[in-house]
């Protein structure tokens, strides 16, 4: 199957193309490279590498008809909390109405298949946890309503128009391919793993801590890490099953375990044999104090299992990832 991956050149889009390879699927990257990096087309060569807009029509238009595309997984998007609240108008154009004229490509060239890159963010301030996918969708910031917009396109795209999609609602992606070729690269960096890892190195001087007053235990955020290449293998469990004729769904995607900014801390400091230093700064606007996902439905549905559950494994990958970079 040809399927065009949206946002390849990022993060979560890069480790996919990487397991879809795996996996025998023929894919086209298309990515703009404004977040993405240029040097996953070398590290990834068996995938074509188009450089462009997903909102240009005819490029998609000629990228989905000529190649034969029988399924779209849809990664090009900005992700950072904090930079939505500043600039709400930046993440509508690019999420939504961005996000919108692909699926009208989409839909023009009849491709049967689409996966959502979604997130936790969609539910806001969890009023239970474990947040599973029948939780209340009231999103905390735009980063989350602009994801939850695209959501419900893809609902009603699907009532009408019969396109079979899944929505993939992401916990908190971290951690790196463990064959060493791919890894997290966002510049500038704000997730707090990496950053973390920054400090480990010697990058930073030191990690600033957003929020120590949170109803916690230890006052700071807790979030549910997963695995990267977890992720990525969900999506193509997810094509496969769409493809076997599995109806519309979302699920999430999480570890079911929340870890605090301060253990995510202490786990670094074991696993690197680093310190460094770490200071107590304001609540980011815009943060939930909890989120920590039920990923009952894609494991009983769509029988994922984690590979890489454990923390300390998932900061062990990143570390490696990095230290890589640095000595290169
Ligand atoms: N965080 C932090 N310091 C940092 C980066 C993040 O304390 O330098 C906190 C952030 O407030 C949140 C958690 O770490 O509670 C995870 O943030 P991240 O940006 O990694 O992911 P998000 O949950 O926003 O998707």
């Amino acid at each position: 199957m040809q399927v065009m991956v949206t946002g390849g050149a990022g993060y979560i889009g890069s480790h996919t193309v990487k397991e879809l390879l795996r996996a025998g699927y023929g894919v086209t990257v298309l990515d703009d490279l404004s977040r993405g990096n240029r040097a996953v087309a070398r590290l990834l060569p068996q995938a074509e590498f188009v450089w462009g807009d997903i909102a240009d029509r005819e490029l998609v238009g000629g990228l989905l008809g000529s190649r034969g595309i029988a399924a779209v997984l849809h990664f090009a998007a900005l992700s950072i909390v904090g930079e939505s609240v500043a600039d709400p108008a930046l993440y509508y154009r690019n999420n939504v109405v961005k996000g919108l004229a692909l699926l009208e490509a989409v839909r023009e060239a009849g491709v049967p298949y689409f996966i959502f890159s979604s997130t936790a963010a969609v539910y806001g301030e969890p009023v239970q946890v474990p947040v599973a996918e029948d939780h209340p969708l009231v999103p905390t910031n735009p980063y989350g309503a602009t994801k939850l917009a695209f959501e419900e396109a893809l609902r009603w795209y699907g009532a009408a128009y019969g396109l079979r999609y899944i929505s993939l609602r992401y916990f908190n992606a971290a951690g790196a391919d463990p064959e060493g070729v791919l890894g997290e690269d966002h510049r500038p960096e704000t997730h707090l793993i990496p950053v973390v890892l920054q400090a480990a190195l010697g990058l930073r001087e030191a990690v600033a801590v957003f929020g120590t007053d949170y109803p916690t235990p230890d006052g700071t955020c807790i979030r549910d890490y997963i695995h990267v290449t977890d992720l990525a293998a969900a999506h193509v469990l997810a094509l496969e099953a769409l493809a076997a004729g599995h109806p519309p769904g979302v699920y999430n995607l999480g570890n079911e375990r929340g870890a605090s900014v301060r253990e995510v801390i202490e786990t670094a400091r074991r696993v690197t044999g680093q310190d460094f230093r770490v200071v107590e700064e304001a609540r980011r606007p815009g943060d939930p104090a909890v989120l920590v996902a039920s990923s009952q439905r894609i494991k009983e549905e769509l029988g994922w299992r984690p590979c890489y559950g454990d923390l300390a494994t998932i900061i062990q990958t990143a570390w490696e990832w990095y230290r890589r970079q640095v000595e290169a």
